[in-house]
């Protein structure tokens, strides 16, 4: 949909005076930062994010944000399964619907089960593509798609990074003693 003019909001810049034009704070300020995180780093100081990964792995993810409890790392997706072990997926299409990537790509099928109508027969996302947002999981009626913690998956061509069905039940199995539903 072409998007009018009268909808969109110019946003002028504000022209920088003498002092900014110089550039001279903002880059005195750059150099603060980076040499305080210089100084910092050789220990477990207060600003070190260094890890010898892949020899030392971060498995505590970040879960305090501006003093706040706020799990929000994000990792690469798994498909949950139900108490009988079969998909939970019930293809409803919300996922595909509201991903701003585009990466989800399903094909419905009657399902083989009395329980529900659809089941996915085709379930596909290209993890390349994601921006790992969370609105999939978030749209999810039935808690069927989730982001796990798992963040080192690796592949050596884009065709190994679109994760199938299989491999995204494969991503629960391996996860769901790390992750509980
Ligand atoms: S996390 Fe966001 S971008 Fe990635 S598959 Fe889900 S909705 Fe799409
Ligand atoms: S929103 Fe959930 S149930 Fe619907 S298609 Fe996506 S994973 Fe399946």
């Amino acid at each position: 949909m072409a998007i009018r003019d009268e909808d969109v909001l110019p946003i002028p810049n504000r022209p920088m005076n003498r002092l900014e034009g110089t550039y001279l704070s903002e880059s005195f300020k750059g150099i603060g930062t980076t040499l305080r995180h210089f100084f910092t780093s050789f220990g477990q100081g207060r600003t070190s994010r260094t890890f010898q990964y892949p020899e030392v792995r971060r498995e505590q993810m970040p879960v305090e944000r501006g003093g706040l409890h706020a799990p929000n790392f994000r990792g690469v997706h798994r498909l949950n399964r139900d108490e009988a072990g079969r998909v939970k997926c019930v293809a409803c299409m919300m996922c595909p619907t509201i991903c701003p990537a585009k990466c989800i790509h399903i094909d419905a099928a009657e399902s083989p089960w009395d329980d529900r109508e659809k089941y996915p027969k085709k379930f596909e996302i290209d993890e390349l593509r994601c921006i790992f947002c969370g609105m999939c999981e978030e749209a999810c009626p039935v808690d069927a798609i989730e982001l796990t913690t798992e963040y080192d998956v690796v592949g050596l061509t884009r065709q190994e990074m679109i994760f199938d069905k299989e491999k995204l039940l494969s991503v629960f199995d391996a996860t769901i003693g790390k992750k509980p539903m």
